[in-house]
């Protein structure tokens, strides 16, 4: 995961990192200038005055390339490490298997992609720059002090413990904390992503009061998690300018006595002890803390590979779909209850299917199971020869399309909608629309049209047109649909179904509540489900002249 970030950018990294040892460099340089400075100024050296004013001009010259640098290639670096980062993530995140994104909520996804990629521009990317300069600038200091006065360089350092020790336990208190405000803030995503989409729900049930308490208590959590935190760094910050203050007075004042007293340290090597203090004290109360920040991306970093991990595949059967689908004594549970009841079933290719029973009987359970979506079951399922479970997903779902209950509508045109952003040629696409009737819609709405979000500008059954637009477009072999003409009226659901019914070649499993005695009778199959169970199968007048369940379905909806 994190060579992503430098993946084709470790030119414009050994740049920034160059340009982080320069200005190491440069800093030590003006403390060393400094002093000779203040040496030649009392010893009247006007030559040497001109010397380190070359000196200087150098170090300037060095600053402002490092400057120009950094303007060049600080955002290009930035701008390829996060692009990068986020492209491999959702290309894993597409890549999963419909079950293995099921795994996590939606919301986890969406902080890996914002929240935590946030974390990481801020905390990891750019910090190793910072940590680098400030790491060699502690030692080149501490290395120049000893040079100058071995007995000062040694004060100095024990005047250092404490910003040290202060900074060492913000660092460890730093990346706890950060670890409970990431899982507090993941949860607060999901709540809040929960019950902004059941907004209507909300205002019809007049629920609101009840849900702004729940906003306030998980508000509540994710804050107190912060305050915590800043309460903590806070007492810390100030210990630890408390003891900064007392190290670098400290120096200056042991430095000044050895200068009046021992006459063992000259003045101008005093201000540069004091200057260079800066860098020894300022690295020791940041860089741990700096660190520790950038090792709490890890777990960041080991979270996103957790979530996108993908089963390995094993070497799967490709299938292309001839004979026929059977489920021989298929049972399926949801924890412990039992869905699908010892199911034997065969559908045959090009012949058309009703599934009809009461609401609950495992209908869609069923088209799910078959749509490679359940993994546990019992009994086998076969496509052709090939047993579900070792069919490649891939030629699966070339061959199977699904017109689901819930159909999902992007926020774009109709067109873009029904096409799913592929190229497809206007007379089939034409033949499309005027199979699905949304030739009438689209002449009414315009193609320009947003759809809105997951279609709100849409009625339910201008999407479930959508949708079997799209599937016909497929034009799979096998075709499945769970009450997917549910919101059209009696005319609309006729005509698309009729034109459904038409397609010859395909193999058609359709869930319909609808009881319309024209429809059923044109279907070659009907299964009638209850409770898990297949309780009938056969043609419209063979089921009616049974006089079972499915004669009862039909006379309670006809004299309903
Ligand atoms: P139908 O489509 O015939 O109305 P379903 O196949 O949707 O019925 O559901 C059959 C049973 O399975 C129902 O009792 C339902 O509560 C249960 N069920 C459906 N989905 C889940 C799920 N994800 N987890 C647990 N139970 C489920
Ligand atoms: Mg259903």
């Amino acid at each position: 995961m994190k060579k992503e970030l430098l993946r084709k950018n470790k030119l414009n990294f050994t740049m920034l990192l160059i340009c982080a040892f320069a200005e190491t460099g440069v800093w030590i340089g003006i403390s060393l200038i400094l002093e000779k400075v203040l040496f030649v100024a009392t010893s009247d050296d006007i030559n040497g005055l001109y010397t380190q004013l070359i000196n200087g001009l150098v170090l300037f010259l060095i600053t402002t390339i490092c400057l120009v640098v950094n303007i060049i290639v600080k955002p290009k670096f930035q701008k390829r490490a996060i692009k990068q980062y986020k492209n491999m993530i959702y290309q894993k995140l597409i890549d999963k298997s419909i079950e293995n994104f099921n795994d996590y909520e939606t919301s986890v996804y969406i902080s890996a992609l914002t929240n935590d990629v946030k974390y990481i521009e801020e905390k990891y990317l750019f910090s190793i720059f910072t940590i680098i300069t400030k790491s060699t600038m502690f030692i080149s200091a501490l290395v120049v002090m000893i040079i100058y006065s071995p007995l000062l360089t040694l004060i100095s350092c024990v005047l250092s413990i404490a910003p040290l020790l202060i900074s060492l336990i913000v660092g460890s208190l730093l990346s706890k904390s950060e670890e409970r405000i990431s899982d507090e803030n993941g949860k607060f995503m999901h709540f809040v992503k929960d019950n902004l989409s059941g907004f209507s729900t909300i205002k019809v049930f007049q629920i609101e009061k009840k849900i702004k308490a729940l906003f306030e208590k998980n508000n509540d959590k994710l804050e107190t998690s912060k305050a915590k935190k800043t309460r903590v760094i806070t007492i810390l910050e100030l210990l630890q300018a408390l003891s900064q203050l007392i190290a670098q007075l400290g120096v200056f004042f042991i430095g000044a006595y050895m200068c009046i007293k021992t006459n063992t340290l000259e003045a101008s090597v005093l201000i540069l002890f004091v200057q260079l203090m800066n860098y020894v004290i300022d690295p020791l109360a940041t860089v741990p803390m700096l660190i520790s920040e950038r090792k709490a991306a890890t777990p960041l970093f080991k979270k996103v590979e957790e979530i996108l991990k993908k089963c390995p595949e094993p070497e799967k059967e490709m299938l292309e779909f001839n004979e026929s689908i059977s489920l021989n004594n298929v049972s399926l549970s949801y924890e412990e209850k039992q869905i699908l009841k010892g199911i034997n079933l065969k559908f045959e290719k090009g012949k058309s299917y009703a599934i009809v029973g009461p609401s609950g009987s495992g209908k869609t359970t069923l088209l799910n199971l078959l749509s490679a979506r359940m993994k546990e079951y019992s009994g086998s399922v076969y496509y052709d020869n090939i047993e579900l479970k070792d069919v490649s997903l891939q030629s699966l779902y070339n061959e199977l399309s699904f017109v689901e209950q819930n159909v999902f509508v992007f926020d774009d045109t109709i067109e873009n909608n029904v096409k799913l952003y592929s190229k497809v040629e206007d007379d089939i696409y034409k033949d499309i629309l005027n199979k699905t009737c949304l030739n009438i819609l689209l002449d009414e709405k315009g193609n320009e049209y947003k759809c809105g979000e997951n279609g709100s500008a849409l009625s339910g059954g201008e999407k479930q047109r959508i949708s079997i637009a799209r599937a016909l477009l497929k034009n799979t072999k096998i075709l499945l649909m769970d009450e997917a003409t549910s919101a059209l009226d009696v005319t609309l659901t006729k005509q698309v179904m009729n034109n459904i019914l038409n397609l010859k070649d395909m193999t058609k499993l359709v869930i319909t509540h609808n009881l319309d005695s024209t429809i059923l009778s044109k279907f070659d199959e009907i299964i009638v489900m209850s409770d898990g169970h297949i309780i009938e199968t056969g043609t419209f007048s063979e089921l009616v002249n049974k006089e079972g369940m499915f004669a009862k379905l039909l006379n309670f909806s006809t004299t309903n």
